[in-house]
């Protein structure tokens, strides 16, 4: 009998708990027969009484296991931990707030059956989303399509199946500021897609702030391409050509060529103009090191990702 584990990050969600365990183990009966399922939850340092309704869920019931984060790490990190901690022959991530569909699990595994490593959950468009969040994700996927390595599919969600040897592969990363997703595309494997709507959180309120979103769509760029790096230099060299020609031409046709154009700009203006240019250029070239060298420490310090407190 093959075994799959429901994977699933938890932070704040003591009340969620519950109705999830009991729409998986609805979702579990059809299948039982076939596959062995345990339910792993990451409680990812939460504020409310999370870990409880966990630990009595896990009294009860054999299939359910846990780690408990010492801290908030996230829930990249947590779902990292609980990949690291998978042991069955296919892993499925599941949100705790029942916004992914349980009901589909059944045809993830139908999919994993038909073998494919990875499959993924892609989310149909969300009515209820804001307009910030529909065109920052339009303007996320646009850009990092064409400047990272991997292409990575709009919408495409952490409701997904992998297998365990993409489980394997998985914990090889040693990047502290991950995008679990974008790391399993990174992996590659064999791909197949599941489109879903999402259902609206059911209870508490989504901690993925605009600014959250922001700054994880900041490290995915950082950490999947090297083109923002290289803007830099490019910007660097194109104005200082263009600098360079122009003050060229300014300096030749006012004193040697006494051409009327180049008369026009005064001494102070050329200055100003080239000035304001190298400093803003010299300002964004720091800007854009400074992320690298952050994520360069990040590794160097090589601090653990998370630290769990109990492991069950
Ligand atoms: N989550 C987590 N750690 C965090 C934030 C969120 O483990 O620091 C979990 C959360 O409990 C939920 C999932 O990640 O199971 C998705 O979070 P949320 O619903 O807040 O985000 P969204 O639905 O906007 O993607
Ligand atoms: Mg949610």
């Amino acid at each position: 009998m093959k075994s799959i584990c429901i994977l699933v990050p938890a932070y704040n969600e003591e009340k969620n708990i519950l109705p999830l365990y009991v729409a998986l183990k609805k979702v579990f009966v059809p299948l039982e027969d076939r596959y062995s399922f345990e339910i792993l939850f990451v409680n990812d340092g939460s504020k409310d009484n999370t870990i409880g309704e966990i630990e009595k869920l896990a009294e009860k019931d054999q299939c359910v296991k846990y780690l408990d984060f010492s801290r908030n790490f996230g829930k990249e990190i947590a779902t990292s931990a609980g990949i690291d901690n998978c042991t069955a022959d296919a892993c499925i991530m599941v949100d705790a707030d029942l916004q992914h569909p349980v009901e589909l699990i059944g045809e993830f595994i139908a999919k994993w059956e038909k073998g494919f490593d990875v499959v993924i959950g892609v989310r149909n468009k969300n009515k209820s989303d804001g307009w910030m969040k529909i065109v920052g994700s339009k303007f996320f996927y646009s850009i990092i399509n064409k400047i990272a390595e991997i292409k990575i599919v709009p919408n495409a969600t952490d409701f997904r199946l992998i297998d365990k040897a993409v489980v394997m592969e998985f914990r090889r990363f040693t990047e502290k500021s991950r995008m679990t997703r974008a790391l399993i595309d990174w992996l590659g494997f064999r791909r197949d897609f599941i489109y879903f709507d999402a259902n609206e959180r059911l209870h508490g309120t989504a901690s993925y702030s605009f600014w959250k979103l922001f700054c994880l769509a900041i490290n995915s760029f950082v950490s999947l391409s090297l083109i923002p790096l290289q803007i830099a230099g490019y910007l660097g060299i194109i104005i200082t050509l263009f600098s360079g020609i122009s003050g060229a031409y300014i300096l030749l046709g006012k004193y040697f060529l006494h051409t009327i154009f180049a008369s026009t700009f005064s001494d102070s203006e050329n200055l100003a103009i080239l000035l304001l240019f190298m400093v803003g250029i010299i300002l964004m070239s720091i800007g854009l090191l400074a992320i690298y060298v952050a994520n360069i420490h990040k590794e160097v310090i090589n601090r653990p990702a998370y630290v769990i407190r109990k492991k069950r």
